[in-house]
């Protein structure tokens, strides 16, 4: 087996070195870039060679359903990264999601959410897990007392994401930890819109964490992937058979995509935040614009937290355009560098509506609830020299 970088002791490392160098092995060429092995299986020397590599004697590669060099690499620089003992990479956001609730779930089981999720974790919750008898409660996740209310004899897991899409509203992952822990279940984090940058949930108690690798860790608007994050008990316990079993793997080429950018992470993200940050605060003295939401500023109503459990404010800007859905609309499609998709953390800026896209299938007085007004739109803040966007806000706003 080649050698593989990993630090005796990575916290000798700051992260950045990590995700240049976190995980790298190199084939008997030396390549100086991490190799792109495309290949679904594995050669053996001889009969007793293979028998021995699927007993597990021999610790190489079997099947990439299973496991391959590139997508190792990946795997490793995030679990470095994240300061968590092992990663599986999987095929998407949702494929992380869903391997990570279902390879520990059985029928009777009940879990406790924070109500504002991703679209498509509310439905595995709501829709799809109740199927199997596997119930949830959702609260609302600023709400400990709820948290701790919605516990049942049968609770096994918490599932939250903090900040929440598109309200940026926080969770205290490590206040919700202890209840977690206190009820015996284990906590799950989407970390997705804090980067694992800004944000550590297993030193705040977390047990899991998943990412959207599609969204910055690829950055640059190319491949789908995604990644699960726990201890070596739980990847062996249930995480690995449930992967190699049910197949949501992801691509050697889509983990070869994420580690080169990772290699940018940390310069994309530091900018991006800074750019969120510099628009949130001077959107905030726009007539046109009747309330911003970001993290860091002293007007979000729990910036104290975000101060406490996050690096920066992030990389996304929530503000409602007056006028509702008309002058929202009016807003979206009189911007000209500012494109008009759902996806984020990517280094074109990225403008949603929630209310007609990612929560359209939810009632208005649902939405209503969850904070998301018609006027509402969320900005994912990308590479962009700032002036220029700022410009490109003003332009628009002038036609709202
Ligand atoms: C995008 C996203 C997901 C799903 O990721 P995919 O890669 O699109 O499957 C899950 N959670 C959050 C918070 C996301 O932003």
């Amino acid at each position: 087996m080649a050698h593989s970088f990993i630090p005796a002791d990575p916290a000798t490392l700051h992260p950045d070195s990590l995700l240049v160098h976190g995980g790298t092995t190199r084939s008997p060429y030396g390549e100086t870039a991490e190799a792109l092995y495309l290949t679904q299986g594995f050669v053996y020397d001889s009969a007793e060679a293979c028998e021995a590599r699927f007993k597990g004697e021999d610790p190489g590669f079997v099947y990439s359903r299973y496991g391959n060099p590139t997508t190792a690499m990946f795997e490793t620089r995030m679990a470095l990264l994240e300061g968590a003992e092992a990663a599986r990479a999987t095929a998407s956001g949702m494929a992380a999601v869903q391997s990570a609730l279902l390879c520990q779930l059985r029928a009777g089981d009940h879990i406790v959410a924070g109500r504002a999720l991703f679209g498509s974790c509310r439905w595995i919750l709501e829709d799809f897990l109740p199927r199997f008898n596997v119930t949830t409660t959702l609260v609302d996740g600023a709400d400990l007392d709820a948290w701790r209310a919605a516990v049942q004899p049968n609770t096994k897991l918490f599932f939250l994401e903090s900040p929440t899409n598109p309200t940026l509203d926080l969770v205290d992952i490590a206040a919700v930890a202890e209840i977690a822990h206190a009820a015996g279940a284990r906590l799950v984090v989407d970390n997705v819109f804090a980067t694992p940058l800004l944000q550590k949930p297993m030193q705040l108690g977390a047990d899991i964490v998943v990412y959207s690798a599609t969204k910055h860790i690829d950055g640059q608007g190319r491949c789908l992937g995604g990644v699960v994050l726990a201890s070596e008990k739980f990847v062996t316990d249930h995480l690995q058979t449930y992967l190699r079993q049910t197949g949501p793997s992801i691509s050697p080429f889509n983990a070869w995509v994420m580690l080169k950018g990772l290699e940018t992470l940390s310069l994309r993200v530091e900018r991006q935040q800074q750019s969120a940050a510099r628009l949130a605060d001077t959107l905030a003295d726009f007539a046109k614009v009747e309330k911003v939401v970001y993290p860091f500023r002293p007007d979000h109503p729990q910036v104290e937290l975000a101060r406490r459990q996050m690096k920066g404010g992030g990389t996304l800007v929530t503000f409602v355009v007056e006028g509702g859905k008309a002058g929202a609309f009016r807003f979206a499609n009189a911007l000209r560098l500012i494109r008009i998709s759902n996806n984020l953390g990517d280094a074109k800026s990225l403008l949603t509506h929630p209310a007609t896209t990612t929560h359209q299938r939810f009632t208005p007085e649902a939405r209503a609830e969850m904070g998301i007004s018609d006027g509402l739109v969320r900005l994912s803040v990308g590479l962009e020299d700032a002036g220029d966007l700022l410009a490109d806000i003003e332009q628009a706003l002038a036609k709202v």
